[in-house]
């Protein structure tokens, strides 16, 4: 495996999508669903979108204060499979990464040119 070049200094930013970023699913069931990142697993590559791709799980009681049966919990998608929604064009983009003049490394939308990051 080739070292991951992308990796650098802004955390999560490898995958191209944060926590708090809204994506568009582009294929699959959950097709054209928008969402936001709730939660980013870089080592699996994959992400995890408020209110998509909810699934039962049926847990088990634990404890006193945990109750068993079954609750809707979102399962992770691969990341290629979704988009960013550039927060400035309200389009699904690609990202491009560029360095401000503070030295900070940031993601571009490749549509509009506009700064993601702020
Ligand atoms: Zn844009």
């Amino acid at each position: 495996m080739p070292k991951d070049r992308a990796s650098d200094a802004a955390g999560n930013a490898k995958l191209g999508v944060r926590k708090g970023d809204t994506v568009v699913v582009l294929s699959g069931k959950h097709r054209g669903r928008r969402g936001k990142v709730i939660r980013v697993e870089t080592d699996k590559r994959r992400v995890v979108v408020e209110g998509v791709n909810v699934v039962k799980k049926h847990m088990r009681p634990r404890g006193k204060v945990m109750q068993g049966g079954i609750v809707d919990q979102e399962a992770p998608l691969r990341r290629d499979k979704v988009m960013l929604m550039c927060p400035r064009c309200s389009k699904p983009t690609r990202v491009s990464r560029t360095r401000l003049e503070d030295g900070r490394l940031v993601r571009k939308c490749h549509r509009c040119g506009e700064v993601v990051d702020r």
